[in-house]
């Protein structure tokens, strides 16, 4: 405000001093050309006049003369009158020019100039302020590649997390960010230290984005995103300077959130590309690593990312000091989705026979964004029927709408299909708790995964490991092929669902015998040399390095590992048949159960678990 005054008063002062220089300038003008009525009249008498141009001014009645002399001279005579001075020229054989002054008034030829003047003077001035102002207010004057974040403050969003259903854990997890953001000081003076990045991850429409504006909300701080798809179709060079920017722009207003969704669109594994891989992204994720490992880590500024895509990103942005913490946020189970519809009910008029917990059991496999398309389908269904309220039947219309559109993305699971995962993923979660060195358990669902898995069972690794054993990497085996035993034990029949355990089992029994020496036949030889760099044509271009012979008996060893661990796991699910069927149980009836409630199952009277030291 203060500068700004100081700024006026510049400027009023120099257009005072612009008007007095063209005041004086044109009275000293005025002054050096212009000749009294008594000089006119010497110079005319004396011949010295050769012309004459008389301009006169009719509404006041004066004008002005200009004369020009022999020798070259020009020279103004002002009169009041110029009717006796046409007389007087003519008199002395001069026939003079009239003319009539055309706006020869003392606007144009004076005031209307100056205004000219000062006016750019301002707009010189007024280009300067912006200027400055730009320059501590971020950008330049061409700002090609300002970024293209858009930046809300926290109190106008006005999502928190109360409008994030279900989503339990996650947002345990991330009250720390909040508290942080809401009070940084009481973090940095205990010396905690608060993750820079974290990176949100699971499949499209569960919330990710939702998440994290309601972070911001709940926080009250200012939230600036972008997507990582916009620096994709950029020239080269604009993706790292958005990015700058986008962190310039960030640290000016710490406390804040900078969220990247779609970050694997830039963070792609870096040198995978074909053809040697996309200059102009790989710019782009180098920038952003710069820029995260630039600010220190309590300045306040959270760097939140969304992927559907965990899988391919560039192991380097998962680094300490970037986006050291992970969050999976998944699909939600049949509390979670109730949870959603309410909340996307609550600006829904419903019927009385609306039954949410009832929507809520046949919707396995919905995403937040699918219910909320579903309720929303259902009150098109309702208006088209001119009703002012949803009934349980349109809920069942828009069902039947929207399973089949969006088939591929979120198929409807049968009953059968169901029963099977439970099974299948109790058997996994088994063996996870009763090995020793697995485990143990950190949650088992049967809520179907983006990534074509129909359920998943997620161990909580405990101990840091330097290396591998033996013994572990034929328990991990076990783990891998307990679905599958645990289907062959109660369906009496197998399905295809277990592809992926098989091969993971298959992996871990090939490295045993192929790099670790760990097989009793074929000895402490590596016959696989190669790195664990994921490329394409990596297999292709990977020359056998062992003869026929010995790739027969590799392959005899590995089966019998296989083999051998399949015995085992078999044998350990038998012992715990009871705790298969009642943790299945349970699944089918939560579809998801987690490490306190799937421990619990052991206690009812069974022994513990197999190995003691567990
Ligand atoms: P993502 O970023 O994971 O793809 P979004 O956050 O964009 O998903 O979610 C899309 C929409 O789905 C949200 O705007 C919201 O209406 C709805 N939605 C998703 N998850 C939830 C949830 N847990 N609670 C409430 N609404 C949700
Ligand atoms: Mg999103
Ligand atoms: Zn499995």
């Amino acid at each position: 405000m203060n500068r700004n005054g100081r700024g006026m008063n510049l400027i009023i002062s120099l257009m005072l001093i612009v008007l007095l220089i063209f005041w004086f300038s044109g009275t000293l003008r005025r002054m050096e050309n212009t000749v009294t009525q008594e000089e006119f009249d010497r110079m005319l008498s004396a011949g010295e006049v050769s012309g004459a141009m008389v301009i006169q001014n009719r509404e006041v009645p004066t004008g002005s003369v200009q004369i020009n002399l022999e020798n070259g001279e020009d020279w103004t005579l002002v009169v009041t009158d110029i009717n006796p001075v046409i007389d007087q020229l003519k008199e002395a054989g001069i026939d003079p020019v009239v003319r009539d002054v055309q706006g020869e008034n003392v606007f144009l030829t004076s005031i209307l100039p100056a205004l000219i003047m000062v006016g750019g003077v301002l707009l010189i001035f007024m280009m300067m302020n912006a200027q400055n102002a730009q320059a501590n207010g971020g950008g330049r004057m061409m700002n090609f590649g300002k970024s293209r974040a858009r930046m809300s403050v926290g109190g106008d969003t006005k999502i928190t997390l109360g409008d994030v259903a279900g989503l339990k854990e996650e947002k345990e997890d991330l009250q720390e960010i909040v508290d942080f953001l809401k009070d940084p000081a009481k973090f940095t003076k205990v010396g905690a230290r608060i993750p820079k990045g974290v990176l949100l991850e699971g499949p499209p429409g569960t919330g990710k984005t939702l998440l994290a504006k309601a972070i911001a909300g709940e926080a009250n701080v200012p939230f600036f995103s972008i997507s990582g798809s916009d620096f994709v179709e950029m020239f080269v060079g604009v993706g790292a300077s958005r990015v700058r920017d986008l962190f310039e722009e960030a640290k000016k207003n710490a406390p804040c959130i900078v969220f990247i969704d779609e970050i694997d669109a830039v963070a792609r594994r870096r040198g995978t590309g074909m053809g040697g891989g996309h200059d102009e992204r790989e710019q782009t994720l180098n920038q952003m690593l710069v820029e995260m490992d630039g600010f220190g880590v309590n300045e306040g500024i959270i760097v939140m990312a969304a992927t559907n895509r965990v899988d391919i990103l560039d192991p380097a942005i998962l680094r300490p000091g970037r986006f050291d913490r992970k969050i999976s946020v998944g699909l939600p189970d049949v509390g979670g989705r109730e949870a959603i519809l309410k909340v996307h009910a609550k600006n829904k008029p419903l019927g009385d026979n609306v039954d949410l917990k009832q929507i809520a059991q046949t919707t396995a496999g919905f995403t937040g964004a699918d219910l909320e398309n579903l309720l929303n389908e259902a009150a098109i269904v309702a208006a088209k029927e001119n009703r002012s309220f949803i009934s349980q039947e349109d809920i069942k219309a828009a069902f039947v709408k929207v399973g089949i559109g969006t088939e591929k993305k979120s198929r409807i699971i049968s009953d059968k299909e169901k029963k099977i995962t439970a099974y299948h993923e109790s058997g996994h979660a088994i063996l996870f708790h009763v090995l020793p060195d697995v485990g143990p358990v950190y949650s088992v669902s049967i809520i179907p995964t983006g990534v074509g898995a129909a359920g998943y069972t997620m161990p909580l690794p405990e101990r840091d490991e330097m290396f591998m054993t033996k013994g572990r990497m034929k328990q991990e085996i076990m783990v891998s092929l307990g679905g599958r035993i645990a289907e062959e034990i109660i369906f009496d029949d197998i399905t295809t669902g277990a592809s992926s355990d098989i091969k993971k089992a298959t992996q871990i029994a090939k490295k045993m015998v192929t790099r670790y020496g760990m097989s009793e036949n074929v000895g402490v030889i590596c016959y696989d040399d190669d790195d664990d760099e994921v490329f394409i044509g990596r297999d292709l271009a990977h020359a056998k390095a062992h003869s026929e012979l010995v790739s027969g008996e590799i392959d005899r060893e590995i089966r019998r590992i296989i083999d051998e661990c399949y015995a085992q796991a078999k044998d350990l699910i038998l012992q715990h048949l009871d705790v298969l069927h009642k943790s299945a149980q349970l699944l089918l009836q939560k579809e998801k159960i987690n490490r306190a409630e799937f421990e619990a199952l052991f206690r009812s009277g069974e022994p513990e678990a197999f190995f003691e030291n567990k």
